[in-house]
Parts: C-alpha cells; structure tokens; sequence
C-alpha cells in the first residue's frame, strides 16, 4: 500500500525536486488544513489567486448555482451564455473606457498568448519588446517575452524578433521603434521581485509606444483586482494600455483569464481569416459564474480600500522591523503586493523554512532568490496579519 505523498512523487510529474508536498483537506478563509491535523496561514493567496481567501460562500454558492444549469456547451465564442456575458460587462465596467471588449481564457499565459497574436495581426509587425525580469507564462509565446534567460534557454528556438530592455530606464525606452508591433510589461514587476517602477516610468513607456504606433499590453495577472490597492495597477500612474492581460485573482479561485482591448483593435480577430484565434474551454461558464461572484464580494465589500489600508499598515511595520538591523534590505510594494528584499538568499531560506514550519506560507519570487513574496488574502484579517508579521519579525530578530 502506497501513501498519498508516495503516489504524489510517483504519478505527478514534478516541477522541482522539492515540492511543499502538503496533503491538503480542505481550505476556508485563510487557512489551509492539513490531512495530518495542521493548518497554515496562507500569506501568498495560491500565488496570488485567492484574493477572497479559500472558498468565498459566495464563489462556491455561484458555482453550485451554475453547475446545476449547464457546464460546457460549445466552444468559446459561438453561443451566448449569461455568465460570460454578465462578467465581461463587469469587467469592462471596472476598465478604463478605451478597454471594452473581452477574450476569455482559461489561465494568464493564453491571455498573453492572445494579446501578443493580436498586437502582431492589428498592426502587422512583427517584432515584440518585454522587459527584464519579468514573468508572463509558460507557453512558447509567453516563455518568448519572460525576462529571465534560465526560463527560455531550454527551449529554444522559441519566437523570433523580441528585445529585452531594462525595466525602469527610461532612456532604454528610444530603442521602440515603428517595426515593433508591442511592448508587453507588468506594471508591478511580480516574479522580477515586486519591482515597483518609479514615477513616470509607465507615463513615457505609453508616450513612445504612442509615438512610433506600437501597441502597450499591460499584464496585470498578477496586480489585478484590488491587489495593489486599486482594483488595476495601471490607475497608480493613470497610464491606459491597449491591451490588459488578466488571469489568477479573476475566476476567484477557478481557471480563468481574459485579454481586453478596444473593440477596433479586437474586431482583428474576427477577420482575415475567421476562426483565427479559438479556444474550447476559455470562458468556462463555471469559471465565469465565479469570476463574477467574487468580483461582486470585492465591491460589496469594499476590498480594494480594505487592500491600501492592510497594504499601508504591512509596509509601516516590515520597514519598521527592517531598521532593527535584522537583515532586510528593502520592503517594498503596492497594497497587498509585497515584498521584502533581504540581505542574502540564505536569509530569505530561513526565513520561509522557519515560517513554514510555525505554519505561515510565504515564498519566493521566480527570479529572484532573496525577495520574499507576502500578499495575504485581501479578506485577511488583523489578527492575521498581526501572527503572520510576528512569527517573521521572530525569524528575522538578531539573536
Ligand atoms: N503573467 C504574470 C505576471 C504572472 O505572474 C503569471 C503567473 O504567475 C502569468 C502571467 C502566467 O499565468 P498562468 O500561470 O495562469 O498561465
């Protein structure tokens, strides 16, 4: 007889040598529970998804709900289905008005896939721009743009004609030119190490893309829906890309992504030929029905402010703790979006060992080995965020 864990290392192809490996019972709040009796904080939300913390009642009660009606009925784009629908309308709602259109996916790298296809058709260029240190995805188009060269080497030839600019050097900027269909860009940088731009970063990014009449895709995957503290980053600068890439926090815990732009530049995938951009499941009426749903909590209960305030009072106390010489050399982020830039990579392993084993999740970000990742649930609540905060300033504290 086989354990769970034993079955887990057998038949679930690895993607490191060293999982978490937690045997999960079951979830709620911000908590996940263990098979063995335990429970964990969870301060990275399932990588940034799970901004309702796990099993909204809402999100489970939409499910339930729609599961009852129909689950797939055709693929994407050819029946209308009500909660597609109602959640585009949403969406388009919360965008800025120049963002009213919706492509539904099932996960973040397709949404990229679909916004850099769409760029390359609109303008009929055929060069792209990313950054370095980003992260956009694991399929070959997005693998193409993530700035960080380990992640593409192994697969390589991957897409030709894309150019990697520092992020945040605005002079680097004047090497877009009119052969560049888009620039694709985070505006938080997430697996780069919660890199924030500094002001006017973005504003001149959108300048010279307007300049030379290349397309601007924001991927906001991660920084979306309240994340940040705005319900999109980009309203931190008021810098309004062509297109918006979406996924993670927006099926409110199913598999969910979505591209957005202007209907003029979306109506190119309809055309020239038809049927060129398709997908079977994207916009899974189960996902969507949840995707609403959650979005319908946020509003209703104020997350998005609840993120700036809990976002706020996290950086006051972790810059805090970082003046007591225990070893941090930056706290920095956005609302719920944070990360804390220690000294040395050895630090930053004691520090998620250590919390792990006093039953509080955080993590590292992809590129990164001395950024630690903490972006709770934005339902989190203060006593939460008060054990959570206390057993890192006990791991950090000079002993
Ligand atoms: N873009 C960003 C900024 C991400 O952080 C991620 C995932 O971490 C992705 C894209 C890829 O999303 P998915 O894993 O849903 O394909």
């Amino acid at each position: 007889m086989t354990t769970q864990k034993e079955d887990f290392l057998n038949y679930i192809c690895q993607t490191s040598p060293y999982p978490v490996g937690l045997e999960i019972d079951h979830a709620a709040g911000s908590y996940l529970y263990t098979t063995d009796g335990k429970k964990y904080l969870d301060f990275i939300s399932g990588i940034g998804v799970n901004n309702l913390g796990f099993a909204h009642p809402a999100v489970v009660k939409a499910v339930q709900a729609q599961a009852e009606k129909y689950l797939h009925v055709m693929v994407y784009g050819e029946y209308v289905q009500r909660p597609q629908v109602d959640l585009a309308k949403k969406l388009v709602s919360l965008l800025p008005a120049a963002l009213n259109q919706v492509y539904f996916t099932n996960s973040g790298t397709e949404a990229n896939e679909g916004a850099l296809k769409l760029a390359k058709k609109y303008t009929g260029r055929k060069k792209l721009v990313s950054f370095e240190g980003s992260f956009h995805g694991d399929t070959h188009g997005s693998c193409s743009v993530t700035g960080r060269e380990i992640y593409r080497k192994p697969f390589e030839p991957l897409l030709p004609g894309i150019q990697f600019l520092p992020f945040n050097d605005v002079e680097a900027l004047n090497a877009i030119d009119d052969t560049v269909a888009a620039v694709i860009t985070e505006p938080i940088q997430g697996e780069g190490g919660m890199r924030v731009p500094d002001e006017g970063f973005l504003n001149a990014l959108r300048a010279r893309c307007d300049a030379v009449g290349t397309l601007l895709i924001f991927d906001e995957v991660q920084t979306g829906f309240g994340r940040t503290g705005k319900w999109f980053a980009m309203e931190h600068w008021g810098v309004v890309p062509d297109i918006v890439t979406l996924a993670k926090a927006l099926g409110g815990g199913m598999p969910l992504g979505a591209f957005v732009s202007s209907r003029d530049i979306m109506t190119t995938l309809s055309e020239n030929p038809p049927l060129s951009h398709v997908t079977t499941f994207g916009g899974h009426p189960l996902s969507c029905a949840a995707g609403l749903a959650s979005l319908q909590v946020i509003s209703d209960e104020s997350l998005v402010k609840k993120a700036e305030v809990d976002g706020a009072w996290l950086l006051k106390r972790l810059r805090h703790l970082s003046q007591k010489g225990c070893g941090i050399r930056e706290v920095r982020g956005k609302g719920l979006m944070i990360g804390l830039a220690l000294e040395t990579a050895e630090l930053a392993a004691h520090l998620v060992k250590g919390a792990f084993e006093a039953g509080v999740i955080l993590g590292w970000t992809l590129h990164t080995e001395n950024v630690i990742r903490i972006m709770p649930p934005l339902t989190v609540l203060k006593e939460d965020m008060e054990s959570g905060l206390a057993v890192i300033e006990k791991l950090l504290s000079p002993s």
